[in-house]
């Protein structure tokens, strides 16, 4: 026999949202997206110093956290949704978490940068052990094993660009969108990796069990993104 107690807490809880998001970047890129689905932050993220903020919805709410903290949140639940990088999704490695869309949002590539006198190329046909900074160790050693480098990886958890110049690391892996941080820097681009943007990602089971709340946010998102214009090749190895 089967009850069934209606329990006006407990529907609330299935479909009430927490959605964890991150400040700067990703944010500017995702607010657009969530007026779409008629979300709309009470207080604004960047001058608020709440790390809950609470919506024009009653059943949404927002929280604030560390770019590459997203997905974690949302793993365990703490967050029914979020947006992250694919960049932080690779070094997390995606346990618990759909990712049914690619938002375009927040668009760069993954990229390996020397310093503009370092001769990359001679150093890849040597078979020269080549040390490399960065805070994407995964995403690194993939590429240097499919590449069949010898690397050591130095990890790091910012400011990538000054490990060349000081003498800690030959090269870089790092996210690039303009090229002028290279620039500025006296380094040059040698390698793409992979073009990067932000995606969402659903917690597996409040997938299952919050559907009724999800799926129009779902489709609101989709239908609010902006066509992918292909990014244009980055000019390797340009002379800085
Ligand atoms: P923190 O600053 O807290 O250490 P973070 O550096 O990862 O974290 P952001 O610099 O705001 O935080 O980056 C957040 C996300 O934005 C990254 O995970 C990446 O997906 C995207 N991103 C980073 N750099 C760029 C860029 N130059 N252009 C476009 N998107 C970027
Ligand atoms: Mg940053």
């Amino acid at each position: 026999m089967t009850f069934a107690v209606k329990c006006s807490l407990c529907e609330f809880f299935m479909m009430s949202i927490t959605i964890a998001l991150s400040k700067g970047r990703i944010f500017d890129d995702t607010a657009p997206l969530l007026k779409a689905a008629g979300i709309v932050p009470l207080d604004d993220p960047e001058t608020s110093r709440k790390l809950i903020l609470a919506t024009n919805r009653d059943d949404v709410r927002l929280i604030i956290v560390r770019a590459s903290d997203v997905p974690t949140y949302v793993q365990y639940g703490a967050a029914d949704m979020g947006i992250a990088g694919k960049d932080v999704l690779l070094e997390h490695g995606g346990a618990g978490l759909y990712q049914p869309l690619d938002l375009n949002i927040a668009r760069c590539r993954m990229m390996v940068a020397v310093r503009s006198d370092f001769d990359y190329e001679s150093a890849v046909r040597r078979g020269a052990r080549v040390r490399v900074a960065t805070k994407y160790l995964q995403t690194a050693r993939e590429h240097f094993a499919e590449k069949g480098m010898h690397v050591d990886l130095i990890k790091l958890y910012g400011s990538m660009e000054l490990a060349p110049l000081v003498g800690l690391a030959d090269a870089i892996v790092d996210l690039v969108s303009s090229g002028n941080t290279l620039k500025a820097n006296n380094l040059k681009a040698v390698e793409e990796i992979m073009p990067i943007s932000s995606r969402l990602i659903i917690n597996q089971a409040a997938l299952k069990l919050k559907r009724q709340a999800i799926q129009p946010m779902l489709e609101a998102f989709s239908a609010a993104i902006t066509p992918l214009t292909p990014l244009s090749p980055y000019p390797l190895g340009a002379a800085t």
